[in-house]
C-alpha cells in the first residue's frame, strides 16, 4: 500500500505528476495554482489555454515544463456551498479523475495538495476523509505511489489521522 502524507510545497516534489487545484477556466489563479504556474513558467498557461476549461470533477493533463514533476494533472473542486449541493461527490471524483488520469498514462507517482480546502472552503476533516478514502479505495485495484501533501501542521496532523483511521476499519 502506497498512500503517505509529505509536509512542504507541492512544486517542489520530483514525482510523475503533481496535481493541481484549478479553477474551471484553468487560466491560473491563487493558491497552489499561483505556486504550480509560477514554478512551471508561463508555457504552462500556454498549453493551458489549448484546453478549454474543465468541468468540476473532471480533470486534464498537462506537461510539468521547469517543475521537478513531469506533469501537472489539473482539476476542479468544488466550491463549498454548506454540503448539500453534490460537493462530497464533486470532491471524490476530482480526485478519482485524477488518479485515472495517471493510470490512463502509466504514472508511477502522483501528489494532491487540499483540493478545495482553501478558498473553495470545503471543510477540511470532511474533506482529509475524502482524499485519503479515495486514495485507499483506487488502491485496491492499482500500484501507484500516492502522495497527500500537507501544506501546513494541520493538514499533516488531519491526514494522519484519517490514514490511522482507515486502516483501522
Ligand atoms: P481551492 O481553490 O481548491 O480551495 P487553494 O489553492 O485555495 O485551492 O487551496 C488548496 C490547498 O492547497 C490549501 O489547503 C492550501 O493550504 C494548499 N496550498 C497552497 N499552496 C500550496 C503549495 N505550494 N503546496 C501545497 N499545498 C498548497
Amino acid at each position: 500500500m502506497s498512500l503517505r502524507v509529505v509536509k512542504g510545497d507541492i512544486t517542489k516534489l520530483k514525482v510523475d505528476a503533481i496535481v493541481n487545484a484549478a479553477n474551471n477556466t484553468l487560466l491560473g489563479g491563487g493558491g497552489v495554482d499561483g505556486a504550480i504556474h509560477r514554478a512551471a513558467g508561463a508555457e504552462l498557461l500556454e498549453e493551458c489555454r489549448t484546453l478549454g476549461g474543465c468541468e468540476t470533477g473532471e480533470a486534464k493533463l498537462t506537461k510539468g515544463y521547469r517543475l521537478p514533476a513531469k506533469y501537472v494533472i489539473h482539476t476542479v473542486g468544488p466550491v463549498w456551498h454548506g454540503g448539500n449541493n453534490g460537493e462530497a461527490e464533486l470532491l471524490r471524483r476530482a480526485y478519482r479523475n485524477s488518479l485515472e488520469i495517471a493510470r490512463e498514462k502509466g504514472l508511477k507517482s502522483i501528489a494532491f495538495p487540499a483540493i478545495s480546502t482553501g478558498v473553495y472552503g470545503y471543510p477540511k476533516d470532511a474533506a482529509a476523509e475524502i482524499a485519503v478514502k479515495t486514495a485507499l479505495d483506487f488502491l485496491k485495484d492499482y500500484e501507484m505511489d500516492i502522495i497527500l501533501v500537507a501544506f501546513s501542521d494541520g493538514d499533516n496532523l488531519r491526514y494522519q489521522k484519517q490514514i490511522e483511521e482507515s486502516y483501522g476499519n
